[in-house]
């Protein structure tokens, strides 16, 4: 089997209050939607998270913040809110190593062509984690620590970091901008959440675009800037944040993207994958609030990395 789907119970413990929109009902929906596509069979699924160590975290995040975390954890049945919408309860920084853990799982699956690809169904999400602070229900840069475990075990000189989430990867630019063993390339609603400031360096293909933009200006956007900008860097593994909220069905942002624009975008990484990274992709579940597209829209990603 080419792909392989990763996930964890630990996912289902975090949660953060009824009324937050980073639901564990939010992997229902995607292993919901899996098994309505008949993908299932075809797809290596069997795979739980492993957890990641202290060691592989501290690539990423300093000693303060993963202390500050272990000395925050709230009893069972309260919460502790870090900022506006990033709250722990008793579960959250066990899910948050295994998490971080998933990417690890599937850097070693793809570095040992167990599987050409991976996606990893967890939460808490990543990609607005700094190297010292959690924001947007993020707490461990998930695709940080695999992109860091990925350069230091297995010797990686070039990698991408794709983001189509329809929010701004701001952790993921903070921790490896002008680092030139990371090329990242996204596309972000803006101005919007988290509105922080783009940082300048040559590593980051990183595009503002207004609300509303749909499928067809973003296609455009992956043609002309990010595809010249990989096939120039020739990656040597391809990681994909894969949030699922700039779906037109998902009120969270102003983007108007569908499920076939996933599927389409997809397929384009998995060409430049063939082509540059002997098919290595490790993909994790970052935004998707909307239950329906979350599932579907995933679940297309998936069909594309299967191939199928
Ligand atoms: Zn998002």
């Amino acid at each position: 089997m080419d792909t392989m789907y990763i996930t964890h119970p630990a996912s289902h413990l975090h949660e953060m209050g009824a009324l937050h929109p980073d639901s564990p009902k939010r992997i229902d929906a995607i292993s919901d939607q899996l098994i309505m596509s008949g993908l299932m069979p075809y797809i290596d699924n069997c795979h739980s998270s492993l957890r990641a160590s202290d060691e592989d975290i501290l690539r990423v995040h300093t000693m303060d913040y993963l202390n500050y975390l272990r000395n925050h954890i709230p009893k069972k049945g309260s919460y502790h809110t870090i900022d506006m919408d990033t709250i722990m309860n008793s579960y959250t920084l066990d899910a948050a190593f295994y998490a971080a853990g998933a990417g690890l799982l599937a850097i070693d699956s793809v570095f040992n062509k167990q599987v050409n690809n991976a996606f990893c169904a967890t939460r808490p999400p990543g990609h607005h984690a700094c190297s010292n602070r959690a924001m947007g229900s993020c707490f461990f840069n998930n695709i940080a620590i695999a992109a860091k475990y990925a350069i230091s075990r297995y010797n990686l000189k070039r990698l991408v970091i794709v983001d189509f989430d329809v929010h701004h990867g701001n952790g993921t630019e903070e921790i490896f901008a002008n680092d030139s063993s990371v090329l990242m390339c996204s596309f972000f609603q803006h101005p919007f959440y988290p509105d922080t400031e783009l940082i300048c360096s040559q590593n980051m293909c990183n595009i503002p675009v207004k609300a509303y933009a749909d499928g067809s200006f973003i296609r455009n956007i992956v043609t002309s800037r990010w595809v010249p900008s990989i096939k120039l860097y020739r990656p040597e593994l391809i990681l994909i944040s894969a949030g699922f909220d700039a779906h037109i069905e998902d009120d969270m942002g102003q983007l108007n993207l569908n499920e076939s624009d996933y599927k389409w975008i997809t397929d384009v990484l998995v060409d430049m994958a063939e082509k540059y990274s002997s098919s290595r992709i490790v993909s994790f579940l970052e935004g998707g609030y909307d239950f329906s597209s979350l599932g579907r829209s995933a679940v297309m990603h998936m069909r594309s990395l299967a191939r199928l």
